[in-house]
């Protein structure tokens, strides 16, 4: 595993197994460890909003998330070679701590979508225990009887699906009152593990389309996606600036 700066975050990159079992290790830590996935979007978001950034760099694994990551890191000639998308990062997690008997807890999305993904989660990974779910739509989320609640849920990982940035700043936040659990801010994962959002098929995701295939499902998503090449511009700009 090596750290490859992009837009002063510095990613985590290396072989899915590899990042797979060092967040593992990270698990029984004596205060909250968390994990990030920023997109394009979100390190554009972060480039404007210094809380969002500082929430970014204060996590203890960055791994880069969509493919628009790797083509700007290509731009700025410091390339990032692996892609581990969160979505696959939990599944590997969940996997593993199913062997062991491991258990999550899943928070956020509307109402019912996370008690549905539990029981998906259950079916696909036998012996993962769902420690318990809460959505993501009311003020509670923000309060320590939630924070107690998990707690006492014994859960080792915790699915944070708030969307950016309210997910991040959350980590930061609660980190210090959820010792030994690992958490993983991962935008619209619960919607795709309880079906309600498919998920783009291999071949898709292969050739680097998986944001079409998602536009496609949700085309009220143009105005986010149309701000995308955004990142290749910065790239280039970045690039720019460090040659001249
Ligand atoms: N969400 C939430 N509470 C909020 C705002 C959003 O639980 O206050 C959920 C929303 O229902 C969705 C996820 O957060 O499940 C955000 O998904 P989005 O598609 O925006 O994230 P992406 O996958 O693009 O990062």
């Amino acid at each position: 595993m090596t750290k490859t700066e992009c837009f002063g975050i510095p990613f985590d990159d290396g072989e899915p197994i590899e990042i797979i079992e060092n967040a593992l290790s990270l698990i029984g830590s004596d205060k909250g460890v968390y994990a990030v996935t920023p997109n394009p979007e979100i390190v554009m978001a972060a480039m404007k909003d210094p809380a969002l950034r500082e929430a970014i760099l204060s996590a203890d694994l960055i791994l880069p998330d969509g493919v628009g990551m790797i083509w700007a890191s290509k731009i700025l000639g410091r390339p990032l070679y692996h892609r581990l998308p969160g979505i696959d990062f939990a599944s590997g997690l969940m996997k593993e701590l199913a062997e062991r008997g491991g258990s999550v807890y899943l928070l956020g999305a509307k109402p019912g979508v996370a008690q549905l993904a539990g029981e998906n989660l259950s079916r696909r990974f036998p012996g993962l225990r769902i420690a318990g779910t809460h959505h993501g739509y009311d003020s509670s989320t923000e309060e320590t009887a939630l924070t107690d609640e998990i707690r006492r849920s014994g859960a080792e990982l915790l699915l944070v699906c708030l969307g950016s940035p309210r997910q991040e700043l959350w980590m930061k936040s609660y980190s210090p009152v959820l010792p030994g659990v690992l958490m993983i801010g991962l935008g619209g994962a619960l919607d795709v593990f309880s079906g309600r959002i498919r998920r783009a098929p291999l071949l898709w995701r292969r050739l680097g389309l998986e944001w079409l295939f998602r536009l496609l499902q949700e085309p009220k998503r143009i105005t986010r996606m149309i701000r995308l090449p955004g990142i290749l511009r910065a790239a280039m700009k970045e690039r720019g600036r460090k040659k001249a």
